[in-house]
């Protein structure tokens, strides 16, 4: 089959910019109010600028370089955010969407709008991989976790020894699976993954 030469657009929210609410907010707090995102190359994406956050809204400013998922484009807009007690000393702050007034821990940037997952329409990524797909990223996962040295796995300090034994047996099974079955990539448009670096609110123009 030839691949069509017209870029499709990303459906999975990890391929664009996206704010956490949350985040935003421990971010600014400690000065480190500006996300710089790249994709899984390293190359540039865009940059969000947290300029204020009060108890009923957020202030920030994006300028967005990323033609196959959250676009071209820049401009400064206001976030309404609402808040829900998650302990008595912390109001965790959310995003009202505002296509669908809902509450919303995560806004995406696509079609210079910033709307909730599912006014977007968009998925996780996780869930338009195939299974064989899925067993890979969780074997890669038990990999970092279990550092096999010479194939034996290495029992992390923390981790009990029922939970460790537990998790050999998973890593061993995948393995053994994973072997059967050549290789299998994710469609081209699913590779793209997009990842913030939060530095500081100072931070000018940053490429
Ligand atoms: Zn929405």
């Amino acid at each position: 089959m030839i691949e069509d030469k017209q870029e499709t657009l990303a459906r999975h929210i990890e391929a664009y910019i996206r704010l956490e609410a949350a985040t935003c907010e421990k971010m600014f707090r400690q000065g480190l109010g500006t996300a710089i995102w790249h994709d899984q190359h390293g190359e540039y994406c865009g940059t969000v600028w947290v300029r204020n956050i009060s108890s009923s809204q957020i202030v920030i400013a994006y300028s967005s370089l990323s033609p196959q998922s959250s676009g071209s484009g820049e401009g400064q807009v206001l976030l309404p955010l609402e808040r829900a007690a998650t302990n008595p000393n912390y109001h965790k702050p959310y995003f009202l969407c505002r296509d669908c007034a809902r509450r919303s821990g995560q806004l995406v940037l696509a079609k210079e709008k910033w709307a909730c997952r599912k006014c977007h329409g968009f998925t996780y990524r996780s869930q338009r991989l195939g299974p064989a797909y899925r067993k890979e990223q969780r074997s890669e996962e038990l990999f970092e976790l279990l550092r096999p040295v010479g194939g034996q796995p290495s029992r992390p300090r923390y981790m009990r020894a029922e939970r460790f034994a537990a998790l050999v047996t998973e890593y061993e099974t995948l393995r053994a699976e994973l072997r059967e079955k050549p290789r299998m990539l994710p469609e081209h448009s699913l590779r793209l993954a997009l990842k913030p670096s939060w530095r500081s609110s100072s931070e000018p123009w940053v490429i």
